[in-house]
């Protein structure tokens, strides 16, 4: 049972992002934390994390959002949910919130983006389905093992459950993409693993995936020691983390041990061609691997606005 802890934001709502691909669109989190409790979730390692079975709720977002976007001149043209937390977690005042903030950006005329591993409830998706040339979902899956999913994601969707409600949005309209990140190396970057991920994507109707590998930091090896109750998995991931190597990301200035260059690209380039061989556009996440890949994923979907970019022509680099 996760404790909600309601809180007063002082701080702006829309607020910037440190990542490249969000460098220009203004984000909110509901939340600090989140409820889906992901076992390798890079945002267990921040400051403000609450803590174990605990997420604080921003309950004046709403107000403080209207108050924000009726001082500016220039009202922007999407707002992305949510750089470190998920807009559609299991608890019933999340949800009612992200539909009383989705419902107001949206009948203002301004667009949504938004990353989930969770279960989009049916008058969220409605909604969606109403407004559908103004959002673009994306879809984080790494893997259709349900078993993996049940031990490293305990609180998120099931993978067909995710896949069930990509369909229906893609029905309606809605773009809708798919983000697999992280690919947890000896878990989920098999041949068998990835291949029955791109069907089921592909089968969906996703046609563009973006993906990265887990890297890990102090508060991530924690929690899955302590939160995973099968071990024999965590060895096999933490195995192939033997010659990690400390590797710089866009978002922060702190920096965070990844596998070899050389092993993730490896895992990259075999992604993308499995993907290719089921009509899947795969881009590799920049912001996360700077080693390997430059340019945007576009995070938040293709707006009018987007500008071509050389990501367009994203290639990995070869080694
Ligand atoms: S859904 Fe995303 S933000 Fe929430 S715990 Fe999982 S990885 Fe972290």
């Amino acid at each position: 049972m996760i404790q909600v802890i309601p809180v007063e934001r002082k701080s702006a709502v829309l607020t910037p992002s440190s990542l490249a691909c969000l460098a220009h669109i203004p984000t909110i989190n509901f939340t600090v934390g989140c409820a889906h409790e992901c076992r390798y979730c890079y945002a267990r390692g921040y400051l403000t994390h609450p803590g174990e079975g605990k997420i604080k709720l921003y309950i004046n977002t709403l107000a403080k959002l209207q108050e924000e976007l009726h001082r500016k001149r220039q009202k922007p043209t999407v707002v992305y949910f949510s750089p470190s937390s998920d807009p559609f977690q299991p608890v019933p005042e999340v949800l009612d919130l992200a539909y009383e903030v989705f419902s107001f950006l949206l009948e203002s005329g301004i667009g949504v983006a938004f990353v989930t591993k969770g279960l989009i409830p049916e008058r969220h998706r409605k909604l969606f389905a109403l407004h559908a040339p103004l959002v673009r979902g994306q879809i984080g899956l790494i893997t259709m093992d349900s078993a993996v999913t049940s031990t490293f994601e305990p609180w998120a969707a099931a993978p067909e459950v995710r896949l069930a409600q990509t369909v229906e949005l893609i029905d309606a309209g809605v773009q809708v993409e798919a983000r697999v990140d992280p690919i947890l190396p000896g878990v989920t970057d098999g041949e068998e693993c990835l291949e029955s991920l791109c069907a089921a994507l592909a089968g969906a109707g996703v046609r563009r995936i973006a993906a990265s590998v887990l890297f890990l930091r102090p508060a991530v090896i924690g929690s899955l020691r302590r939160c995973v109750k099968d071990q024999e998995m965590v060895h096999r991931l933490l195995d192939r983390f033997a010659r990690a190597e400390p590797m710089a990301i866009h978002a922060e200035n702190s920096r965070v041990r990844a596998i070899p260059t050389e092993e993730r690209l490896e895992i990259f380039h075999r992604l993308k061609s499995i993907a290719h061989r089921y009509g899947l556009e795969m881009l590799v996440c920049a912001c996360k691997n700077l080693d390997i890949s430059r340019g945007s994923c576009h995070i938040t979907g293709r707006w009018p606005t987007t500008p071509q970019t050389s990501a367009d022509q994203q290639e990995l680099f070869p080694l």
